[in-house]
């Protein structure tokens, strides 16, 4: 595998190629695409070099954390739409959905274990770090991982970077590379051996195949999830996420630095739910906004800023603001949770947040609210509960007064702990883009993280920077946010 872009993967165990195996098993579990998929190509490449056929699965357990309608729903549409290619296009993919906690367990293991080896997708967070850890000693074959999360691999970071600035700086220096280094459109028509896989009616019996015909309301409304948090209105397919790209690029990314912020008519490009289940890649992202850079730009534009945010891409500067998001801030909470293995405990936060948060923990608060004060959106603060309430309806909080709401929660709890619990609760229960790394960077930067102490030092806050509803409300204009979202 020498050709292959050797700091994209990771292997898990030392234990032997089968020989006898009858495929090479592709895990597609967070990174669910068929195209612009590093992991896919190496599995592809695997199975070119073995003369085996591929097998792609995709499953989906009742017992995962959070498990609810609306994450159910959104993937398994983008399952159905993955076995439809497959058929259509004769390549082998297994895919299951559990109905009920235990119904598939030992799946992976028996379908590792006919293979000569496993590739799964990398991610820093959530139960699929631990579970491809857990997996690798359990199996008999080679168990890889590979990193198709995003245009820097992880690897290349030795040390969590603790600012956006310091990975900036990073970025900057292996952007050309890495972005020359693209992961290939369509790796399966790179696959030889196109033989069809047979799995056995007793293995069926006991797991049953999802079918492309499913009614998938239905299916979801079976399972043994939390059918409260309902499902949504967008769809999960990778049709639906690269309309929503084509959308953004068209329309939007040209005001993205003018009106990202505003809550009516905003720029953002609405994509993160897509980039959370991998059902986009981010090098997409980057190919359709630099697609807009006006005619006289090319690569040769691009100059080290030495970690500064300005003048890098040298392009047009609402494309420059558009990938400074999208590489840098979303780039930073990988590479960072990559290293930090409790990323998502407290104790994680800087020395200087934890001290100053200490110091005012015992503040009086003029407000304290439960967790459930805070679900139902029972708090005093009309900006606040309409921000829970559009979390809850719609899955999704526009980014600045997403930014706000964490704030609130810190400040209107009795212990910065408490708030960090809450938040995380509140988050990955209804966000639809939540339980990813960049869940745990926003949250944690309520908190200090990947920020610096700011003055004056307040109650509560300390040196933690901080927000007021009343200087949101006179900078972005919220009248018709507040009616739409003033019920559940
Ligand atoms: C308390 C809090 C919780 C958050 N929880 C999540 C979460 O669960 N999932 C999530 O994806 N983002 C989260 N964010 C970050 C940010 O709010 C979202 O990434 C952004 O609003 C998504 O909307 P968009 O796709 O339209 O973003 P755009 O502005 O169009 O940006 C494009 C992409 O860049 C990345 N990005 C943009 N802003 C940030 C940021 N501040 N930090 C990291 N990456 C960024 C995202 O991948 C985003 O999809 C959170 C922020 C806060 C303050």
């Amino acid at each position: 595998m020498k050709n292959f872009n050797s700091s994209r993967v990771f292997s898990n165990n030392v234990k032997p190629v089968n020989p006898e195996g009858d495929y090479v098993l592709y895990w597609m579990s967070i990174n669910r695409r068929l195209h612009y998929n590093f992991a896919l190509e190496y599995a592809v490449a695997w199975a070119n070099k073995l003369d085996k056929p591929l097998l792609i699965y995709e499953g989906l357990s009742c017992d995962i954390p959070w498990a609810s309608d609306r994450f159910h729903q959104f993937l398994i549409e983008g399952i159905v739409e993955s076995v439809e290619f497959c058929q259509k296009n004769g390549f082998n993919n297994f895919s299951f959905v559990e109905s009920k906690p235990g119904q598939g367990s030992g799946l992976v293991d028996e379908l590792a274990n006919n293979a000569c080896l496993v590739i799964a997708d990398e991610y820093p967070v959530y139960i699929i770090k631990p579970y491809n850890r857990m997996m690798s000693r359990s199996v008999n074959v080679p168990w890889y991982t590979v990193d198709s999360n995003g245009l820097i691999p992880m690897k290349t970071s030795d040390k969590a970077p603790y600012s956006a600035f310091i990975f900036r700086r990073n970025m900057q220096k292996l952007f050309l590379e890495s972005f020359r280094n693209p992961p290939q459109k369509d790796p399966l028509i790179n696959l030889k051996n196109r033989s069809s896989i047979t799995l056995s009616d007793e293995f069926l019996n006991r797991y049953p195949k999802l079918s492309t015909t499913t009614d998938i309301p239905k299916l979801v409304a079976s399972l043994q999830i939390n059918h409260e948090v309902k499902a949504l209105e967008i769809s999960g397919t990778r049709q639906a996420a690269w309309k929503q790209l084509m959308d953004f690029a068209e329309n939007r990314l040209l005001k993205y630095a003018e009106n990202r912020n505003n809550v009516e008519n905003g720029a953002a490009s609405g994509l993160s739910p897509w980039l959370h289940y991998g059902k986009i890649s981010a090098f997409e992202c980057v190919l359709a906004a630099l697609e807009m850079q006006p005619a006289d730009w090319s690569q040769d534009k691009i100059t080290f800023q030495q970690g500064k945010r300005d003048g890098f891409f040298g392009g047009h500067p609402a494309i420059d603001a558009f990938l400074d998001e999208l590489i840098t801030w979303r780039e930073t909470g990988f590479h960072f949770c990559h290293q930090v293995h409790n990323y998502d405990k407290y104790e994680s936060l800087p020395d200087w947040a934890i001290n100053t948060l200490d110091k005012h923990s015992s503040d009086p608060r003029e407000h304290i609210y439960s967790f459930e004060d805070f679900e139902m959106a029972r708090t005093h603060d009309p900006i606040w509960n309409a921000a829970q309430r559009q979390l809850v309806r719609e899955g999704i909080i526009h980014n600045y007064l997403r930014m706000l709401w964490g704030k609130k929660v810190l400040e209107w709890t009795e212990h910065p702990r408490i708030a960090l619990k809450y938040l995380i609760e509140l988050n990955n229960k209804y966000a639809i883009d939540g339980r990813d790394p960049n869940s745990y960077s926003g949250i944690f930067w309520i908190f200090g993280r990947f920020d610096r102490p700011w003055g004056p030092e307040r109650p509560i806050y300390g040196n933690i920077r901080y927000m007021t509803s009343d200087s949101t409300a006179k900078k972005i204009n919220l009248k018709l946010y507040l009616q739409k979202y003033s019920t559940f």
